[in-house]
């Protein structure tokens, strides 16, 4: 059998081929697991090329430098993380021992050990580093792994199943491509752990499908991600910042800033530095290599048809650059949308694309009271010095993580973990909690030669008095 899967059918035969081989391996020792990981670095760094042409043909428009930087770079971080990590996270932890065992030599610790085989699904925002940066922590475990990329970048797709059938045994690493149905088929097997990147609706009938064989799973999924400018914030730099943020893959990734509070009062000076700064960084839309392009006409229609009906609406929309677009292709300027109607699509939906909701507010506690209305957001991004108040955002709200005085941040600190909470998902990746998240975490008591029990009075027959001791 090869690593490139063709059919669910050859899925089912591996998966009991991985069990087999992981019954026979016993301890997967530090040098076995760095290996694995060390393939799938050389292969990024061998195939990096004619990955990133890929992301730019798949999305029509995707400057490689940009995806070097996001996908390659950012999962090669998590993998030499991992890489060097675990020898560390995967070494036996003593416990204390209670008493009396305590004083007679007993003994206890916990062995994280491998689960298996995990499977892990990807989107398409983030080919990459949705499946390669989650793997990391799972052969940092010891696992073996199968992955099922995003149908909606199909060279990507391919380039990465050819680049790891040429690599890797599938007794380690494994990969099939295919679209929903092969998505349903593979979440129904009975992996070990299942870690599935996508949106919230997707991941409800994951769950569902890995419950029928009790596979744990981690869900990475989305949500509108609301920005909160304190009025002690410097108003042009967190234009800049957000406008940065806002820029990466068009705004289509999963926290990236989608709704933004401004104090009433700062609306024009955050709309000005705002485009001042996009238009510097974008200062045309058609043909312009850095502008990366809405995927695919479907998810163009969703974003237009959200402005056209904010606009139906009444709703200010404001755009920018505010040039020509071609035909052609799929790149938009950003649209800004200035209050809109709440019960708008734009307000109701992720917006996962080249447009912002911007909503003005007078008292910071509604702006808390509005964020907790909604679902907890997989990211929330805070400007300003005021401590107390920062300390108010942060014990007030709940989140999958956070950025204060800037955005995305938070998702690139290898050694802690990323993940969201009620509707954005559950469990994590990075560092030592992705480690324990794919380990089990097995108790070993080792008892002492000399048993106290009986000469403590601790066994039955038990002495008429002991109660009352
Ligand atoms: P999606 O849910 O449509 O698809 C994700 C993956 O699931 C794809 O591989 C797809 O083939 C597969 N799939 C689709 N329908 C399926 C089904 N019914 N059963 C089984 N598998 C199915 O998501 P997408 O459009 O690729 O990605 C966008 C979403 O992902 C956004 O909501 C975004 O916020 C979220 N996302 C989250 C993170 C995170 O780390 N939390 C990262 C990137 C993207």
């Amino acid at each position: 059998m090869r690593a490139y899967l063709q059919s669910l059918e050859q899925l089912t035969e591996l998966l009991a081929l991985q069990r087999q081989a992981t019954d026979r391996q016993g301890r997967v020792g530090v040098d076995v697991r760095q290996r694995r990981i060390q393939q799938v670095i050389d292969l990024l760094v061998d195939e990096h090329e004619a990955l990133a042409a890929a992301m730019d043909e798949d999305f029509g428009g995707r400057h490689p430098g940009f995806s070097l930087m996001n996908d390659v770079l950012g999962a090669l971080a998590s993998l030499k993380h991992a890489r060097d990590h675990l020898e560390q996270w995967s070494a036996d932890q003593p416990r204390p021992v209670f008493a009396p065992y305590d004083q007679l030599g007993g003994e206890a610790w916990v062995q994280y050990q491998p689960k298996g085989t995990v499977g892990i699904i990807g989107t398409w925002n983030a080919p990459l580093f949705t499946l390669l940066s989650p793997l990391a922590g799972v052969f940092a475990a010891g696992n073996r792994a199968v992955l099922k990329p995003s149908e909606v970048v199909p060279r990507t797709a391919e380039v990465l199943a050819r680049a790891i059938d040429a690599r890797f045994d599938p007794l380690e690493l494994a990969v099939i491509n295919g679209g929903i149905e092969v998505g349903q088929g593979f979440a129904s097997q009975p992996f070990n752990h299942l870690v599935f990147t996508g949106s919230t609706s997707v991941g409800r009938d994951i769950m569902r499908r890995a419950a029928e064989n009790l596979v744990p799973v981690t869900l990475e999924l989305g949500g509108k991600s609301p920005v909160v400018i304190g009025r002690s914030a410097d108003i042009a730099d967190a234009a800049r910042r957000l406008a940065i943020a806002k820029g990466t893959n068009s705004g289509q990734i999963c926290i990236s800033p989608d709704l933004v509070f401004v104090p009433v009062e700062l609306r024009d000076a955050f709309i000005d530095a705002f485009t001042g700064t996009w238009a510097a960084l974008y200062p045309s839309v058609a043909g312009n290599p850095d502008c990366v392009a809405v995927v695919n006409e479907r998810h163009l229609a969703r974003l237009d048809g959200c402005l056209a009906e904010v606009q139906e609406m009444g709703g200010q929309v404001v755009r920018c650059p505010d040039v020509a677009v071609a035909q052609n292709e799929r790149r938009r300027p950003l649209s800004i949308v200035v209050n809109p109607p709440r019960l708008s699509r734009i307000m109701q939906e992720e917006i996962f694309g080249p447009a912002l909701v911007l909503l003005t507010y007078s008292e910071l506690p509604h702006v808390i009271d509005e964020i907790n209305q909604g679902e907890r957001p997989l990211a929330l991004y805070y400007f300003g010095s005021d401590e107390q108040e920062q300390r108010r955002v942060l014990d007030y709200t709940l989140s999958g993580g956070v950025t204060i005085n800037d955005a995305l941040m938070h998702a690139a600190m290898e050694d802690a973990p990323f993940g969201g909470v009620g509707a954005s998902g559950m469990g994590h990746y990075h560092g030592m909690e992705g480690f324990v998240e794919f380990s089990h975490a097995r108790t070993v008591f080792k008892a002492p030669a000399y048993d106290p029990r009986g000469e403590w009075g601790m066994l039955a027959p038990y002495h008429p008095g002991f109660t009352d001791a």
